[in-house]
């Protein structure tokens, strides 16, 4: 029987709400959303003599922060090619070297905070679905070397043995940059960091609304106010209708995660020889790697984010598509089905900024573990410093939706995934 419960959970002790602590009336900045982004904000202002309180509406690391696959990974979400169309060639490099930037965050954080989760940089492979998915892979692999001097490796499909062992694809790229943690272990311990600098840290004080008189903010949280010289959001997927007009920038999408029971050492060997972070080329693409010889199977199963329903139904589809990328598994129990939440902007791209003078670290679509920890590191530097406009993703405009038809409520995801189902079939 496979149980709806986050496996990363029964790993470590997660920070709870056994000892609520009463909110400050007054802080330097409150930090709204209690994930990667905001307790990675919230180190490195307490650690420049702020006063800051981060205000979480569950508990602390609740969110994506908690429950994702771990992936450590360089890159953004849309390909370089797309973003230079996007932005431009001079502000995608910039963008490219905040993520390379990114790896690095989460590296230093581990090292200096002593977290233990497993963080190494195991390197990540990226494989085609298809075979004409592998033509292009030569190409990229130059255009990534000449336009960023970031070197990748093509994989061949006859090399691919000593990458995966599966026979379902056509060829891959390895990025030897991208790294993998247990990301429980890494939200504890950076929430652990935050309050070692000084930071405070408030579960079950969801912010319900958010006003300014002249220069000073007030936020009424679920158990009690509290006033702050500035405001940061970092509340991803979760973001609610307290910031309307950032909610209408972002669309939830459910993610969903199963973990096997574990493999034997051989099995897991043959699986992932390198222990690399591995995904695919499909636009409704499958995402995995080893944990403790468990295979960590995740894909956007459902596009509604997770409840009962889309868990329990993820937990078969799932099933259903690991066994196709690794028939061995097919005698082996899943133990663990959970689900979590992503933000998309319209751009598919991250946003950082000020808007009504609350700042904000959006859009991570899938890429956060490594992006979430920089930003939150560096959206507080530059609100220290008075210079968010001059933040690489800062650059270009944070789109909302096409005429305006959106309001916070995703009607058009089951458009969207039936569209990202028809493309898997064309292209
Ligand atoms: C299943 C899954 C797999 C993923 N896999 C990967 C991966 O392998 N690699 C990768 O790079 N990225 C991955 N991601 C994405 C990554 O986890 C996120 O981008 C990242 O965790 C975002 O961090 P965050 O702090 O911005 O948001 P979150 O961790 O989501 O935190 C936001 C918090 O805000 C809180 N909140 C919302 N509204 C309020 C309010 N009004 N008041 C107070 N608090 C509020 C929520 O309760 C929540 O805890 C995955 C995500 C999911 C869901």
């Amino acid at each position: 029987m496979t149980k709806q419960q986050i496996y990363w959970h029964t790993t470590v002790k997660m920070p709870d709400d056994s000892n609520l602590t009463p909110l400050p009336e007054k802080v330097d900045v409150a930090v709204i959303g209690g994930g990667f982004t905001g307790l990675s904000a919230a180190r490195t202002l307490a650690k420049r003599g702020v006063r800051v309180a981060v205000l979480e509406a569950e508990t602390i690391g609740w969110g994506a922060s908690s429950r994702n696959g771990g992936m450590t990974l360089t890159g953004l979400k849309p390909s370089m090619r797309t973003v230079i169309k996007r932005c431009g060639r001079d502000v995608a490099k910039r963008l490219f070297q905040c993520s390379l930037d990114s790896v690095d965050t989460v590296e230093r954080v581990v090292n200096e905070e002593n977290i233990d989760c497993g963080f190494s940089r195991y390197g990540h492979l990226y494989v085609a679905s298809k075979p004409n998915h592998f033509d292009g892979f030569k190409d990229e692999v130059e255009f990534m070397s000449k336009e960023f001097n970031h070197k990748v490796r093509v994989v061949s499909p006859e090399e691919l043995k000593t990458e995966i062992g599966s026979s379902n694809y056509h060829g891959g790229i390895v990025d030897e940059a991208s790294g993998g943690l247990n990301p429980a272990q890494y939200v504890t311990g950076l929430a652990r960091a935050a309050e070692k600098a000084g930071a405070s840290l408030h579960a079950r004080a969801r912010a319900t609304s958010l006003g300014r008189r002249a220069t000073r903010f007030f936020i009424q949280t679920e158990r009690g106010a509290v006033e702050a010289e500035s405001v940061l959001v970092g509340t991803s997927g979760y973001t609610g209708s307290v910031t309307k007009k950032l909610q209408r920038k972002i669309i939830p999408i459910g993610s969903f995660i199963i973990a096997t029971e574990k493999l034997s050492d051989e099995l897991a060997h043959e699986l992932s020889p390198k222990n690399r972070m591995i995904f695919d080329s499909m636009h409704y693409l499958n995402y995995f790697r080893l944990w403790d010889n468990r295979m960590i199977f995740g894909g956007r199963a459902a596009f509604f984010p997770e409840n009962e329903n889309t868990i329990r139904r993820s937990a078969e589809i799932l099933r259903r598509e690991m066994i196709r990328v690794y028939p061995q598994l097919k005698d082996l129990k899943v133990e663990y089905v959970w689900g979590g939440t992503l933000d998309f902007a319209f751009d598919m791209m991250t946003h950082v900024g000020e808007m009504d003078g609350i700042y904000y670290s959006l859009g991570y679509a899938g890429h956060g573990v490594a992006m979430a920890s920089h930003l939150g590191k560096t959206v507080a530097e530059a609100m220290l410093d008075g210079n968010i406009k001059d933040h690489p993703f800062a650059a270009f405009d944070f789109p909302g939706a096409p005429l305006g038809l959106y309001n916070g409520s995703p009607w058009f995801l089951p458009f969207a995934g039936a569209w990202h189902k028809i493309l898997d079939w064309l292209e």
